[in-house]
């Protein structure tokens, strides 16, 4: 079986948009796509132009930074677009489904939902760890794809890269394994819980999302890339918009991606694993602290006696985490980003003076964030 006959049958049989910039390369004298023939006042370079829907230089750059080949990456608007790209080529409205392990990342159901798929629960274990026997077993014919956050968010846990291995073997010729490495720089180096990318050579149902918005300080550019077989590569570009990458945010990416663009990011990866230790265990041996949950992203989740009052503390010093109580297992909890070590002190420095104490000391606020 073709990993293409997973497609859903109306895009594979689809003719692309095909654009004025794909259509002519090259010439000097450009009148066919409509734009102004001058930059505006103050514009960059190229503005005027409709953008290379791919630029090579991009896509090079992260083919090697990823180790795969050209024709198996696909760069978007975040990892967001790549998920929504791939629910919507394979996922037949009222019919199929995508399969995920709640807790996880929302965008996953979100995207499954507008296309008017299915979501399928198979929970993560009681320790917040990918159970994969459990994932198998949820496994229906109208699955196509099968999303894993590695690490997951919003836990933290690493999922061993051995796991993933045979679960793409177990999936093969049934669904696409999709796997949410957003946060993969930040896992311990040398531990089992590295990136995927490369085995997309050895998967055609194996899919990678990387996304500059995390470790490389990128978030405002959006910038994510899709790895996959080179098959699924240009199904997926079949449906995607004519010109996602807007110039400033390709000549921002080619910036970071520089030789020291990428020497600092792994020295600031390096510091906010250090910060990560340190929170961890400062944040564990605080009286309002239940526990904090193992982690190899750039976050923390922390388990409270009394997680409202911990907010509301926090909301009153300014500090702004996110309220993950919502998520099954996690009615105690907040997920705290690993800031810069000033950041870092400011969340310690509430937490340390008892919250019973401090909710007599202080008026509550009348509503919490
Ligand atoms: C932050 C995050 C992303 C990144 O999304 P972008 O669209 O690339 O900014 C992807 N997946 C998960 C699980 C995330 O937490």
């Amino acid at each position: 079986m073709n990993v293409l006959d997973l497609v859903r049958p109306e895009i594979r049989a689809m003719q692309a948009y095909s654009s004025a910039r794909m259509e002519a390369r090259g010439g000097s004298v450009l009148l066919n796509a409509n734009e102004s023939p001058w930059p505006h006042v103050g514009g960059g370079d190229g503005w005027n132009r409709y953008p290379d829907p791919q630029p090579a230089v991009l896509v090079a750059r992260m083919a090697e930074l990823y180790g795969v080949n050209a024709d198996q990456l696909l760069v978007g608007r975040g990892s967001d677009e790549g998920i929504d790209l791939l629910v919507r080529a394979f996922c037949r409205a009222g019919q199929d489904a995508v399969l995920i392990s709640p807790p996880t990342f929302g965008m996953y159901a979100v995207s499954a939902r507008v296309q008017g798929a299915a979501v399928i629960e198979a929970p993560l274990r009681a320790d917040f760890s990918l159970d994969i026997n459990t994932l198998l077993a949820a496994l229906t014919p109208a699955v196509k794809l099968v999303f894993v956050c590695a690490p997951n968010n919003p836990g933290g846990a690493g999922v061993p890269r051995a796991a993933i291995l045979y679960l793409a073997e177990a999936l093969a010729g049934r669904a696409l394994l999709v796997v949410d490495e957003a946060y993969v720089e930040f896992v311990t180096p040398d531990g089992p819980d590295g990136s995927v990318a490369t085995c997309i050579r050895d998967f055609d149902n194996l899919v990678v999302l990387r996304t500059l918005s995390k470790a490389w300080a990128l978030a405002g550019v959006r910038i994510g890339t899709l790895l996959a077989n080179a098959d699924v590569v240009a199904m997926l570009r079949k449906i995607m918009p004519p010109y996602p990458l807007p110039v400033p945010c390709v000549d921002a990416a080619m910036q970071a991606l520089s030789r020291a663009g990428e020497l600092e990011m792994r020295g600031r990866v390096a510091a906010i694993r250090q910060e990560r230790t340190r929170m961890q265990r400062t944040l564990a041996g605080l009286p309002g602290v239940r526990a904090v949950l193992p982690s190899q992203a750039n976050f923390l989740t922390v388990r409270f006696h009394d997680a409202e009052a911990a907010l509301v503390a926090l909301w009153n010093a300014g500090v702004v985490v996110r309220d993950v109580r919502r998520h099954a297992g996690l009615g105690d909890a907040l997920r705290v980003t690993i800031g810069s070590p000033e950041d870092n002190e400011c969340v310690l420095q509430v937490l340390r003076v008892p919250l019973a104490a401090r909710a007599r000391a202080m008026p509550r606020a009348k509503q919490s964030p």
